[in-house]
């Protein structure tokens, strides 16, 4: 057995980015860039009003109460047509850029409209600047706003937008393939045959793939035979840039993955010091075009696939996809033990399906309990976890002890405290 970090290692030096190439920005979501982005114009554009209420010489509201004539209307994408005077207000609304002359806005909640409009009365004294957004305060011409290696995501887009950047240069999004091996798998809503059961491994995959923000590509089901999955993988490898297998990588004779990669790609097979997903087969096959495309032989048993994707299949792809080295892997995070987590000694990390709760009492914030079945074929508590509680080597945790969880989803939660 070799121990966690060193398969990784191992997995993470024979990803490697795809080449970036120009991407609309509206396709961009999702991507990671592969060059800065620099503001060509200021955001926002010009000076302009926070607040609804009236433009002003913030000198003429010295002596508040006063009362001044309205001369005009500026609303939003309509910029007055004359400057402010000395002794003159102007009815603002939020996003109007501010006129000339003005230096300040009053809002409406402090002033008395008057004479069917044509007056105001200011009820507050206002300083130079009062409610103003000024041009360039988000964003100024000439500044980096993002850096190689950031994700577009809808936040980032929005800023995109703001700046009229209509194409951006990033690394594509990753195409990739899924096959399930095993003669028992049956792929359609069939009665079984004894013997059989029902492939989950591609499906769930094939989710996994979309939700870790590649395209996923349904590549079939194969046989235990060496040509058809020889046949599949080089079918993968020729439309795709990475690969996922599932089963055929154990001990067994008939564990033909393991068989193939040796044979057409420069393939590792390792058995790593987890549990589950102990057996995992990774190598890089060469595409008849040159490319090495990465292909994850993951076990066959449908919580190990899961655990294998989530630790060294999701960190590869998002490697290719682009993502520096800190944002490669699912979230970690302290939680108290709901109950006591058992294990004995057997040399492995084991990783225990839980389900995580934020618990604001407790000194971690989060705590977690058992989702049931452990069973790498117990497919059902696996959907049901959280989270994944990382149980070093040893006879195992107490309850209350604080451990560490790798996320797999969101917590359940109330909304925040004290908001
Ligand atoms: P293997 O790694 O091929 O020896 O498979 C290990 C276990 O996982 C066996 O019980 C298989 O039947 C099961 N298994 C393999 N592939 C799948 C799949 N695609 N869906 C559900 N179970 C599977
Ligand atoms: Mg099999």
């Amino acid at each position: 057995m070799i121990p966690f970090d060193e398969a990784l290692a191992h997995v993470l030096e024979r990803c490697a980015p795809l080449p970036p190439r120009p991407v609309p920005a509206q396709q961009a979501v999702g991507l990671v860039l592969a060059g800065d982005v620099v503001a060509a114009e200021a955001v926002p554009p010009f000076v302009n009003t926070a607040m609804d209420g009236y433009a002003v010489h913030a000198a003429d509201t010295g002596a508040a109460p006063v009362t001044l004539p309205v001369v005009a209307e500026v609303a939003a994408g309509h910029p007055a047509d004359r400057a402010l005077r000395p002794g003159e207000a102007m009815r603002i609304f939020t996003g109007a850029p501010l006129p000339d002359g003005a230096d300040a806005v009053v809002m409406v909640e402090r002033t008395e409209r008057l004479d069917d409009g044509r007056a105001v009365r200011i009820d507050v004294a206002v300083e130079p600047g009062t409610h103003l957004r000024s041009a360039g305060e988000d964003l100024q011409a000439g500044e980096r706003v993002f850096s190689a290696g950031d994700e577009v995501t809808p936040a980032r887009r929005g800023v995109l937008a703001s700046l009229g950047v209509a194409e951006v240069v990033a690394h594509p999004r990753p195409r990739v393939g899924v096959i399930s091996t095993g003669d028992e798998l049956v792929t359609g809503p069939e009665p079984l045959r004894p013997g059989q059961i029902r492939d989950s491994n591609r499906p769930t995959l094939l989710a996994l793939v979309a939700q870790a923000g590649c395209e996923p590509v349904d590549l079939g089901h194969v046989p235990d035979d060496e040509a058809a999955i020889t046949a599949a993988i080089q079918r993968g490898v020729a439309a795709c840039d990475a690969v996922l297998s599932s089963g055929g990588v154990s001990m067994g004779d008939i564990d033909l993955v393991r068989v193939v990669l040796d044979r057409i790609g420069d393939m590792r097979w390792m058995q790593v010091a987890i549990r589950p997903a102990k057996p995992l087969a990774f190598g890089l096959v060469r595409g008849e075009d040159g490319r090495s495309v990465p292909v994850f032989g993951l076990p066959g048993n449908p919580v190990s696939s899961m655990v294998s994707f989530a630790l060294f299949a999701r960190p590869g792809l998002r490697r290719v996809a682009g993502h520096p080295d800190e944002r490669l892997h699912l979230p970690h995070l302290r939680a108290e033990a709901g109950e006591p987590f058992r294990r004995g000694r057997d040399g492995k990390v084991h990783f225990v399906r839980v389900v995580v709760t934020a618990e604001p009492g407790t000194a971690t914030g989060l705590r977690a309990v058992s989702s049931g079945g452990q069973g790498s074929h117990q497919l059902a508590a696996m959907a049901r976890a959280d989270g994944l509680v990382v149980l070093p080597d040893g006879d195992g945790v107490d309850a209350g002890e604080v451990v560490d969880v790798v996320l797999l989803g969101e917590p359940a939660t109330a909304p925040p405290a004290g908001a």
